[in-house]
Order: structure tokens, then sequence, then C-alpha cells
């Protein structure tokens, strides 16, 4: 676990983000503009068999031939760039040869275990309702956190007609096929107490590895443990036991884990992954840097980099992602009325609040890209990437914010209810990258990110200072001899950066 981390640029996409295929991105990042940008990619699991949620309903992990290869992948580590793939560790497809095989079978399959039954996981500790699930005791689900509204869980019919419930945190649709049978799509947590979910995870990790992975993301991984009676999210301490099982496994591949959590800051949950020698998301960065040039004030952004830097956390930043722009998290970092001002701003731009089920003070994320969340301003963009490369960590660049994408609300609107994250998924074509690729902004971002991705005062063990006052910040790398700083003023949104020489400088 302690292992070196590599903390240069990492790009993120959808293997059909840029031009349609993995070869097609392989491309990209052979350009002139871009080679050398990157040391990383993280490619979001839609390269995988999936069917939801845009790749995070997991059918296999082979690769999805409509997207991409092995060789994209050779072709992609050929250049120099590693590659960071999902576990999702929590759930997989209905389509699974898993679920399948209860769908066929019924309650006699192999995997009956494999997932969980609802009713099987609440024997006793509630009512059975007409509709045949049951409906838990209030006093064992008062602490339960809840991703949507009414209880997790999809009646799945099966042969012989017998209605049984599984337990389904995140999305699931069902439709009526033409001979009025049921199509179901979800999904399907897994029972980790089931010994066969062990041996798929060992099959999983040895896939991943197989594609010469370097960091497996582990998505939502503090929902996998379940006990009656409890929050079931990030329930302690299964949750820091089961994590451990993990990493331990996928150290034996060579694989270093990024555990994936959106909690309040207030919880510190990222603190307590740090304190167990692993990476983390930095789920805050995102809305700190939107306060800070909005507000014109760099006291929280510099409070966190400096918390990052006291405590020694290792993390991977980004400014958007696939998913909105993280706010819960902000909860005990950034006062309130600020971060109600954020969505404000962000909202009155063109994006949207997805508050947990309706709960308005449980907000949760707002979607909409960086650049639009930003006014679509090129100065603020250009501000925003060069403190993010400035910031303490591997500053992962969504595909998007990149190429200045803005809100895409007809994409929205295409996707039907539940789409909102559409608005920051656009793919781009041909056309779109060439032309992005002489914008002045995604040029500059780029300048930036080779100057992040070689320049030696960015290491790991790199002693980082920061200093602020009212709208100006300034952060300094040094290494050794080396020295790489930024001075930004979020008044005026200009910012310059300095370095001494590089090695290959004194070369020439
Ligand atoms: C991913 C989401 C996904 C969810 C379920 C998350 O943490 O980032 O995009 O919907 O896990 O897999």
């Amino acid at each position: 676990m302690s292992k070196e981390f590599d903390i240069r640029p990492m790009l993120n996409a959808y293997p059909d983000s840029m031009g349609g295929r993995l070869s097609d991105i392989a491309k990209v990042l052979e350009k002139e503009e871009v080679n050398g940008a990157f040391s990383s990619f993280y490619i979001l699991p839609s390269v995988f068999c999936s069917d939801l949620d845009r790749g995070f309903s997991v059918i296999s992990y082979d690769l999805n031939p409509e997207l991409a290869n092995r060789d994209d992948i050779e072709k992609i580590k050929s250049l120099g760039i590693n590659l960071k793939l999902d576990f999702v560790l929590n759930h997989i497809s209905v389509q699974s040869p898993e679920f399948k095989d209860i769908l066929e079978h019924g309650e006699e399959s192999k995997y009956a275990d494999f997932f969980i039954n609802w009713n099987k996981f609440w024997e006793g500790h509630g009512t059975m309702t007409e509709e045949g699930y049951i409906q838990p005791d209030p006093e064992v689900i008062k602490d339960m956190f809840f991703r949507k509204p009414g209880l997790p869980l999809l009646m799945v019919e099966l042969p012989g007609g017998k209605k049984v419930p599984y337990w389904n945190t995140f999305y699931q649709e069902v439709t009526e096929n033409p001979d009025g049978t049921k199509k179901y799509l979800g999904q399907m947590d897994l029972n980790i107490k089931s010994p066969l979910v062990w041996e798929y995870y060992e099959e999983v990790l040895s896939k991943l590895a197989s594609y010469g992975t370097k960091i497996v993301r582990l998505d939502a991984f503090g929902y996998a443990p379940k006990e009656v009676g409890k929050r079931n999210f990030m329930n302690e301490p299964d949750t820091w036991d089961f994590l451990k099982k993990i990493a331990d496994m996928a150290e034996k591949h060579d694989l270093m884990v990024l555990p994936e959590v959106h909690d309040s800051y207030d919880k510190h949950s990222y603190e307590a992954i740090c304190e167990k020698g692993y990476v983390t998301y930095d789920f805050f960065m995102p809305g700190l840097i939107l306060d800070a040039i909005e507000n014109e004030d760099a006291t929280y952004l510099a409070a966190w980099a400096s918390e990052i830097i006291r405590k020694g956390l290792k993390t991977v930043n980004m400014l958007g992602c696939h998913d909105g722009i993280p706010l819960l998290d902000l909860r005990g970092l950034l006062p309130e009325e600020r971060i109600q001002g954020l969505i404000d701003t962000v909202v009155g731009r063109g994006g949207f609040v997805k508050d947990l089920h309706g709960n308005k003070n449980m907000y949760y994320q707002v979607n909409a890209t960086y650049y639009s969340a930003l006014g679509e301003d090129d100065k603020k963009m250009e501000l925003a990437r060069a403190l993010q490369l400035f910031m303490p960590g591997k500053p992962q660049v969504w595909y998007l914010d990149l190429f200045e994408g803005k809100n895409d609300h007809e994409a929205v609107a295409r996707a039907g209810a539940g789409g909102h994250k559409e608005i920051n998924r656009t793919n781009l074509t041909w056309d779109m990258i060439e032309s992005g690729l002489k914008k002045e902004t995604v040029l500059k971002q780029l300048e930036l990110l080779k100057y992040r991705n070689f320049h030696p005062a960015f290491a790991e063990d790199s002693a980082i200072a920061v200093a602020s006052e009212g709208s100006k910040i300034s952060i300094t790398w040094q290494k050794g001899k080396y020295m790489a700083s930024i001075e930004a003023d979020l008044k005026t949104k200009e910012y310059s950066v300095y370095r001494t020489s590089t090695p290959s400088d004194e070369e020439r």
C-alpha cells in the first residue's frame, strides 16, 4: 500500500467520448498538441460489456467489442500512459451470467446467494407486504442511508411465477416485452457474505490486471457491507475490513486501489481512508475552486490545500468528472451559505441540482459542465485548471473540461427521466476535437498539463507550500533543486507560473 504514487496527470473519458471508439482516443493522445500531457488514463466502465448507468452496470469485464479491443489498450500503453479502470464491487447487471442463472433456475440456482434476497436479509425484522416484500421495522432502518426514494429493491419474477425482491441500491429499469413478460435491467447488489462473490472478485481483479491496469477504482465500495439495523453505507468496522481484504487481493496483482466515497467533509471518511494507507479522491476541490473563483477569496481553498499537505493525504483530484460537481461533500468545510451560493450560481447558469430524493438539506451534486458552471468564461477556466495542476495530488482531467464543453440540455432531454448527468457527457466528434485543438484556452491547458507531467518539481515527495491573502494565492512545489510555483489573483483571474529549468533544458 505504501507503494510509489505516480502523481502525473490523468485523462478521464468514456471509450466513445472522443471520436467514437477507444482507438480514436488513442489517436487524440498521439496528436502533437496532446502528446505528453498525460501519464494515466481513467477509462470509464462502458469499456466493458455493460448496460445501464453508462457502464456502471457491468455484465462482464470483457471489453465491449463495439468500443474497444486489446490492441487499443496496448496502443495507449505504448504511449507511456498507464490505466485506471473500475472495479464495481457493490453490484453487477441483471444481464450478468450470474443473475441470468437465477432468472432461469430460480432459487435452485448456484447463484441464489450471490445477490441479496431482500426477504431473507430482513427476515424477522419486518412485516411482509401484499406485494411480497418485507417492509423492515422502523427501528432497523431509521439510520439507513437511502440513495433513492422507496426501498432499494427490484421485484424479479422467477420461473413458476414466484416474485422475489432483490437488493438494488442504484438504477433499475423494468419494461414489458411484447409477449407480456418483463424485461429487467438493474444494478443488483452483491452479497459479500457469499464465498462465490469472493471467487468472482478474484476473477475480476485478474482480468483487470491482464489489461495492464495500474489503479483500480473501487466504485461505491461503501455500500457493499450490509447489516440489519446499520446505516448500510460505510458501516463500521465492516467497510474497513472489506476494503483491506480487497486491497490485499489487489496487491497480489500489483494493483493500487482507489476507494471511491462521497461523504460530507465533517464525517472525515477521506481522512480515515488515508490513515489506513490508501489514496483518496479529493471531492472537495471542485467545489472549493469554484467557490474561490466566484467569491474572489482563496481562504477555503488554501485551508484545504494546507490540510492535505499537513496530514500527508494522498489524493486524486479533478474539476469535472462523469458525475456531478459534489457539494454534499463540502459540508463542514465551507459555510452552508457559501454552498447554497454555489448551487444558486451553477443552477443560474443552466445546471441542475440533484438532491437526494427531494430532501433539500441533503443536496448531493450539481450537474453542469465545469466550464458552464464557471459562466463559460475562458479566463476562469484557465485559472481553475492552473490551480488544479498546482494543488497537491494527482490531477484527473475530464475530457469535456479540456475542450470547454457547455451544458448539453438536448442530451438531458433525450435521456428522459433521471438523465440529468448527460448534461456533462457529450461525445465529441472528430470535427469538434480538431476545432477544439485550435482554441487558445484548450492549448493553454495542454501546455500546463505537459509542464505538470514532466517538470521534476512535481513529485510525490516534493515539499509543497501554500500561502494566501484575500484574493491572492500562491502554491510552490520544491524537489531538490527543482522548483515550480503559481501566483494567482482570483479577482483579476490572472496567474503566473514560475519554474526552474529542467534536466532537458540544461542539456540544450
Ligand atoms: C459512480 C456513479 C455510479 C455509481 C453506481 C458511483 O460512484 O461514480 O456514476 O452511478 O457509482 O455504480
